[in-house]
């Protein structure tokens, strides 16, 4: 299967990229996580001081951009794509609670924007993409054969992803957790360019009381009906 994409949006912590993942597995699909790009570039800058009291530096970060590379590597042990910034792998890195406080005032940016739906759209020009995020649908590949518009209960989502994180960080609490996905989920959804809307055509799954096995098979479903038809 080769001549599809695959779209993927939704709200923060919504298990978008564990059915990407899967879907790329079952389907032999390249997987691409846009969010990972907008935490790539937000840990850039803050490894280079560009905020300072919750203010990006506009200036800096316009003149680093093109100095700022990202791309993917298949890690063979761990059976996992990773995150390369400027060769360096930031994998773990981008998904520190810091980077999660600090995304939405660089994904908001119409030039980091524009930068990162550029690189989105090379990687889909051959298909047979999986791509998850919050635009993909609407703009970064609004001709995608199937989309899913994915959400959960909020309170689920803060439990889902404090559970998966609370050993590799003592500090964070279940509170820090909800309140971060609320917040991002308002900036996601409040900004200006590009926010989280559900395309037209997206086929929506809620997943609050759906268990990964049942939620793959229910989209495993869909899209060999998309393929044979
Ligand atoms: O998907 P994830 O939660 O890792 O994304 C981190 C952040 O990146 C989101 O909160 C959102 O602000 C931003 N994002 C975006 N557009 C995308 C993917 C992610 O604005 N396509």
């Amino acid at each position: 299967m080769n001549h599809i994409n695959i779209a993927i949006d939704g709200h923060s912590s919504c298990g978008k990229s564990t059915i990407a993942k899967n879907i790329s597995k079952k389907f032999k699909m390249t997987y691409v996580d846009s969010g990972a790009m907008y935490r790539a570039v937000t840990h850039y800058c803050i490894q280079n001081k560009f905020i300072k009291d919750q203010k990006i530096n506009l200036e800096l970060l316009e003149k680093s951009l093109d100095k700022i590379n990202i791309s993917f590597i298949y890690n063979n042990s761990l059976d996992k794509v990773e995150t390369i910034l400027n060769n360096e792998n930031v994998e773990n890195i981008i998904r520190s609670h810091e980077v999660s406080e600090n995304v939405s005032k660089i994904s908001q940016l119409k030039i980091v924007r524009e930068k990162l739906i550029h690189l989105q759209q090379v990687m889909i020009k051959n298909k047979n993409v999986v791509m998850d995020g919050r635009d993909i649908g609407t703009k970064v590949m609004p001709n995608a054969e199937i989309k899913l518009f994915i959400t959960a209960d909020i309170n689920i989502r803060a439990q889902r992803r404090f559970n998966e994180i609370k050993n590799k960080d003592n500090d964070l609490t279940y509170k820090k957790v909800f309140d971060n996905l609320n917040k991002r989920d308002f900036d996601d959804v409040n900004r200006e360019i590009n926010p989280l809307i559900k395309a037209q055509d997206s086929i929506e799954i809620d997943n609050s009381n759906l268990s990964e096995i049942e939620q793959n098979n229910l989209v495993f479903e869909l899209i060999l009906d998309k393929i044979k038809l």
